[in-house]
């Protein structure tokens, strides 16, 4: 029975993956003839005053929007829930409503959010600017989706979500200019501790529930382990009992300093390797993959790296010295 499921899981999700058309073909159709009706339709909508509407999928784009952008963006956010597993999501009509009115859409890609793409094509004709994250970094379907875990994303989202609130109101150029500056300013921190842990903990061996925080495990240089457990949890299919077998060796032989735990796309099994590195005295650390109230993208990923850090010293770990 647990291999049918298995079976009608991965059947189910690869009939949601065919469904959705190619993001970069959506993203050129509506860059082909976003821009300047974009324009025309925010002076239209009420002239000075008027919001330009933003609809972000992930939070954390969303939070990007609102920092560039300020008062003159309103901002709806599809997937803010830390306590809910994205991987899972389906869109409802409620989405698309909120897609109807937007003039400008920020997604994730890379099959991260495979519904964007098909609402999006659902709801053609309307005229709005489509950024896709995936686009601007080279990744697509099949790359680890966990994009704005890699501190070389975020910069080149907010570069083009900036250009794309210059074309739909040029009057405030100077004002998206000057707000793009001081958010690129204030992922400075967050390269400097990436330095910092790289400096002290490159080759370290870890390992994660889930590959929620690959990209930014490697820019710190950590040996990353158990990656074919990681994609079971996140695809929602069984993990082989080798690759399980292999996930507890770790825990219980110490081999892997730290464990990194997805606290957001859990179930008994990775409950179960948190009990047991617990149990084996490795010290864990959670993270999420939507940003948590009352946070910052820059706060939360500075957090994350503090305890990560407070993880790795009190493993007594020690990187490779150069
Ligand atoms: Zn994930």
């Amino acid at each position: 029975m647990k291999q049918l499921g298995s079976m009608l899981t991965r059947a189910r999700r690869a009939l949601k993956l065919s469904n959705a058309l190619p993001a970069w073909l959506l993203a050129g159709a509506a860059l082909a003839f976003g821009h300047g009706a974009f324009a025309a339709d925010a002076k239209a909508a009420g002239g000075a005053g008027a919001k330009i509407p933003v609809v972000a999928a992930e939070n954390f784009y969303g939070d990007v929007v609102r920092q560039l952008g300020g008062e003159r963006v309103d901002v709806t956010s599809i997937l803010s829930n830390p306590d809910q597993d994205p991987h899972l999501f389906e869109a409802s009509p409620t989405t698309a409503r909120a897609l109807q009115h937007a003039s400008l859409v920020v997604y994730n890609g890379a099959d991260y959010d495979p519904w964007m793409a098909k609402l999006l094509a659902a709801s053609k004709g309307t005229q709005r600017t489509v950024i896709v994250a995936a686009d601007l970094v080279g990744k697509k379907g099949g790359d680890n989706p966990h994009l704005w875990y890699d501190p070389a994303t975020m910069p080149k989202v907010a570069r083009a979500l900036s250009d794309a609130l210059v074309a739909a109101d040029p009057a405030h150029k100077s004002a998206y200019d000057a707000n793009l500056a001081k958010f690129l300013d204030s992922l400075k921190p967050i390269d400097a501790k990436v330095a910092e842990l790289h400096g002290r903990y490159a080759g370290v061996p870890v390992t994660a529930t889930e590959p929620v925080f690959g990209y930014m495990s490697d820019a710190i240089g950590l040996d990353m382990r158990n990656l074919r457990f990681q994609l079971a949890t996140m695809n929602d299919t069984e993990a082989s009992a080798s690759d399980i077998a292999a996930f507890e060796r770790d825990l219980r032989e110490r081999r892997v300093r730290v464990l990194i735990y997805n606290s957001q796309a859990t179930e008994a099994l990775t409950r179960r390797m948190l009990k047991l590195a617990q149990q084996s005295k490795v010290p864990s650390m959670s993270v999420t993959e939507t940003l948590p109230a009352g946070k910052t993208y820059q706060t939360w990923m500075l957090t994350q790296l503090d305890a990560l850090d407070k993880a790795l010293a009190a493993s007594g770990a020690k990187g490779k010295t150069p």
